[in-house]
């Protein structure tokens, strides 16, 4: 087993609307599962959305594999951080979005020791869903998934802040050490751990998605925790009735460029926004909405997505609006 070593990580000029430097490790080497080393240092970006763990020490990219034995294990399907003292269980584990868990179990083997042989399975994990646009994620929602815990401290629909412990790091499962796997898929259950061939291309998060033969699609973590977040507000879970202006603003968009605005209606379905709007030269946009007599009663979300930047920077903040009945309706 070989690990990526300091000298061999490459800078990378990561082209995502701030220009963020991330580390990467080359296709050539091929990386254990977990992390039972102390070599790896990864230059650590700066998370703009909430990493899953304490250090976001790297020990695994997206897309490599290792071999176990005679077994080969191919196209790693997630990120795998290591533990701040390596071998060491204990880290906190960190929800990277707020969502609702919908599971949280123990599957297969495994102990904090490491040394149960024939490991099997994700262990103690958790999975938490993320709303998300349906034109970029069909089930309308993004699973993050933690694996290999320790243990838990979640139930499945528990609803969760960004940044919440929803466990602790350990070496449940499939492990030959103490990691955390990352996960970020577009269906429920999460699907595979790999995907059966190596399919990075030799930098963090290139590409940053892969999908398998079910047709789940699979995102590179750490790409959402790094990648500048766009942010809008206004009517974050606000609540008015019928008849009542909602008042929206947001900020970091391509300035001078167009943003498309999706609404998630209380029944499921969604609508793009007409017109579109455009950024102001400082990459900031505002409008307003005043709903009708007609308007869905409950709880509608809505996304703003940068027409430039597309799917790169598509871990848009959401709006909730709850309309409520107004008195003239
Ligand atoms: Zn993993």
């Amino acid at each position: 087993m070989q690990f990526c070593s300091r000298k061999l990580l490459v800078l990378l000029a990561f082209v995502v609307g701030s220009g963020l430097f991330m580390t990467g490790c080359s296709t050539a080497l091929v990386q254990q599962e977990v992390a039972d080393d102390n070599s790896l240092q990864l230059e650590r970006t700066l998370p703009q959305n909430q990493p899953s763990t304490s250090n976001h020490k790297l020990t695994q990219c997206f897309g490599c594999g290792f071999s176990l034995g005679k077994k080969q294990y191919r196209g790693h399907l997630g990120e795998d951080f290591g533990a701040i003292t390596p071998g060491v269980a204990g880290d906190p584990v960190f929800a990277i979005r707020a969502g609702t868990v919908t599971i949280s179990k123990l599957d297969g083997t495994g102990d904090r020791t490491c040394t149960v042989k024939n490991r099997k399975g994700w262990g103690n994990y958790v999975v938490i869903a993320h709303p998300y646009p349906k034109v970029l994620a069909p089930k309308g929602f993004l699973y993050s998934l933690y694996g290999h815990l320790d243990s838990r401290a979640v139930a499945v629909g528990d609803r969760i802040s960004e940044g919440q412990q929803i466990g602790i790091m350990g070496c449940t499962g499939f492990a030959t050490a103490v990691h955390l796997h990352q996960g970020l898929v577009d269906r429920n259950p999460p699907g595979l751990g790999y995907l059966g061939k190596d399919f990075t291309q030799g930098s963090r998060c290139v590409p940053d998605h892969v999908s398998d033969s079910t047709g789940r699609t699979y995102y590179c973590p750490s790409l959402f925790f790094s990648a500048p977040t766009l942010r809008i507000n206004g009517g974050l879970s606000s609540s008015k009735p019928q008849g009542q202006t909602f008042v929206t603003t947001g900020s970091g968009y391509t300035p001078n460029g167009t943003v498309t605005r999706i609404l998630r209606k209380p029944d499921g379905s969604e609508v793009p926004l007409t017109p579109k709007i455009q950024a102001d030269s400082s990459g900031n946009i505002g409008w307003s909405f005043t709903s009708s007599c007609s308007t869905p009663i409950g709880t509608s979300l809505l996304w703003v997505i940068d027409d430039t930047t597309g799917r790169g920077l598509f871990w848009s903040s959401h709006v909730e609006q709850i309309v409520t009945k107004g008195a003239q309706c």
